[in-house]
């Protein structure tokens, strides 16, 4: 019997034995399958990190302001495609240092400035880009406290648009000042002279009072083109579009400016099909045409032809030339006659008592209605203005 002891923890230990290894094989089993579970959280959050950098990185170029981003040392870190753009500039400046990557000493004193004082930082400031000029509005601000040196971060807004638009609007309460000063000055001085009784000469009053009349004339007209082109650019009128027979439009036109006409003894044709038709604000198309024949009579001289033809095209765009046999304006004028304020000839313009602001009107109704106006022919061949307006509902 004396086995029997020693047989059973002989067994006792190799059963031990056994449930240890099968314990072992089952915490490897565990341990790999935590591995795995934890490469592939792994893989899942790099994926994850990678799609929120993209993200970032799309938002970032997406931004209408140029961003700058500075590491510690001076590098950039990050640079958005606003603000490749406004430096001309490609991706290869990650990584550089500031002035190696944008050769700007006024943005680097003001990264430097910035850098060392904490302070958040706004300026304006002109940068020369190619053939272009811009002016930018930028803010900067150090990521930690002054002189930490963790990096700073440049927010820029392009202001060259808003700038030309604020100097376009200066200009124009200039020139309106001047266009206004003239005839009131001319008013005034006649006046003064009638007032002071000197003048005994029925003949040089009446001249004198002609005068004043004249000038009264400019004021009106000034004012009414001054009102139709606030009220244009304000969109203050609805368009309302309607179909009408082109030939109509032209005939009323003819009517109106009929005794003009005889008084320069100019011919007005046209030759428009009666079934033509247009889609415009009546109204407005009344305006662009009478002030094209109008300009016709005025500068295309005595005796000479304005003409109105019209062209139906496939695109269902009608387009419509208004021509004379005068003088016509040089080429190197055409694209300028359109603004506001610009004349070809000043003294005989305002002895026809324009305005300077007739073309600049027709150029806002055709482009109301969807369609372009240009001037075809060069000095010498008379001057041909064209535009295109639709014959069906646009879109
Ligand atoms: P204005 O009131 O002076 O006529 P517009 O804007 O109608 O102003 O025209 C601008 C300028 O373009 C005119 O001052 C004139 O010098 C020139 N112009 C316009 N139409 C003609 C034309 N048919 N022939 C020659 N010059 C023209």
């Amino acid at each position: 019997m004396d086995w029997i002891l020693p047989s059973l923890l002989a067994l006792a230990f190799v059963l031990q034995l056994l449930w240890h290894q099968k314990k072992r094989a089952e915490l490897r089993d565990e341990i790999a399958d935590l591995n795995d579970r934890l490469s592939e959280s792994n893989a899942r959050m790099s994926r994850e990190l990678a799609a929120a950098a993209e993200r970032q990185a799309t938002l970032f170029d997406r931004m209408i302001e140029g961003v700058l981003i500075l590491d510690g040392g001076g590098r950039v870190q990050l640079i958005n495609a606003t603000t490749r753009k406004l430096f001309g500039l490609d991706l290869s400046v990650r990584g550089k240092r500031l002035l190696e990557a944008i050769r700007s000493h006024e943005l680097h004193e003001i990264v430097m400035e910035v850098e060392k004082s904490g302070h958040v930082l706004g300026r304006e400031m002109i940068i020369k880009a190619g053939f272009e000029t811009r002016c930018l509005s930028l803010n900067a601000s150090s990521f930690g406290e002054s002189g930490s040196g963790e990096g700073v971060i440049v927010v820029l807004h392009d202001l060259t648009k808003l700038k030309a638009v604020e100097k376009g609007r200066r200009e124009f309460v200039a020139n309106v000042s001047h266009e206004l000063r003239t005839p009131l000055s001319m008013i005034k001085g006649y006046v003064e002279t009638l007032l002071q009784g000197e003048i005994g000469d029925p003949m040089i009053r009446e001249r004198f009072l002609g005068k004043i009349q004249k000038h009264s004339d400019r004021l009106t007209y000034l004012i009414e083109d001054l009102l139709a082109i606030s009220q244009l650019e304000s969109n203050q009128i609805a368009v309302s579009f309607a179909r009408v027979p082109l030939r109509n439009l032209v005939d009323r036109a003819f009517d109106d400016l009929h005794d003009r006409a005889m008084t320069e003894r100019v011919k007005l044709e046209s030759s428009i099909a009666k079934e033509l038709r247009v889609y415009v604000d009546p109204d407005r198309m009344q305006q662009v045409l009478q002030n094209l024949v109008d300009n016709g009579i005025k500068y295309g001289g005595r005796d000479g032809t304005v003409s109105v033809e019209a062209e139906l095209r496939e695109d269902c765009w009608v387009v419509v030339r208004v021509g004379d046999n005068g003088p016509g304006i040089p080429e190197e004028m055409h694209d300028r006659v359109f603004e506001r304020f610009f004349r070809v000839d000043k003294a005989r313009s305002r002895e026809q008592g324009g305005t300077g602001l007739g073309l600049a009107i027709v150029k806002h109704i055709i482009q109301s209605h969807g369609g372009q106006v240009w001037l075809e022919s060069g000095s010498e061949s008379g001057a041909v203005f064209s535009f295109t307006i639709p014959t069906e509902a646009m879109e």
